[in-house]
């Protein structure tokens, strides 16, 4: 559970840590404000990510469905840096597809939180594995770190791209070629 007061404390105490004078005007109020926006930033952690996944609807064909473009912004756990960018998640379904926002919601849940780039990925496609049984789903997330780019180990700009397939996509190279091209739609 997030404790607002708790972060508040330990923001005022990272101000002093830096050398600042948390008591000076402009610094004053950060410590509640950080605090604040720490529980909208970080409100996945109190929240359950599958949860969007719950209703779903019964379909006769298996075509691949791909969601694409989905922007996320979330913090790295190593640094508390941020790190955004866009997931794709495509699935085949066995009989059941997710309502259209249902997606982006997982995704909006599990960025806010302290992630790993790779654990988000998989933390996705397990999702929707439990919840919606498809013959495979592929997820793809590109993101640009801060931790990174900021601190000028690689250039402005660059992505990390991570990955995770499950069930038929495993296997079959021409579905993943498939799932790169419909992207490029
Ligand atoms: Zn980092």
């Amino acid at each position: 559970m997030i404790d607002q007061e708790k972060i508040k404390k330990a923001v005022a105490l990272l101000l002093e840590g830096m050398g600042e004078d948390p008591g000076r005007e402009g610094l004053e109020e950060t410590p509640d404000r950080v605090a604040r926006m720490y529980g909208e930033i970080f409100f996945g952690m109190d929240a359950d990510a599958a949860e969007p996944l719950g209703k779903v609807f019964t379909v006769k064909d298996s075509e691949m469905v791909l969601e694409k473009d989905i922007v996320f912004y979330s913090m790295c756990e190593h640094h508390m840096m941020p790190f955004y960018g866009k997931a794709h998640i495509a699935y085949i379904p066995d009989g059941k597809v997710l309502g259209l926002s249902k997606l982006a919601r997982t995704v909006e849940i599990y960025a806010r939180r302290l992630q790993l780039q790779e654990r988000m990925t998989g933390q996705i496609a397990d999702a929707v594995v439990e919840h919606l049984s498809p013959r495979g789903v592929m997820v793809v997330l590109e993101a640009e770190h801060m931790c990174m780019t900021m601190r000028g180990v690689k250039k402005p700009g660059s992505r990390t791209v991570s990955m995770a397939v499950r069930g038929v996509f495993e296997e079959n190279a021409g579905l993943q070629e498939r799932f790169f091209q419909m992207l490029k739609l």
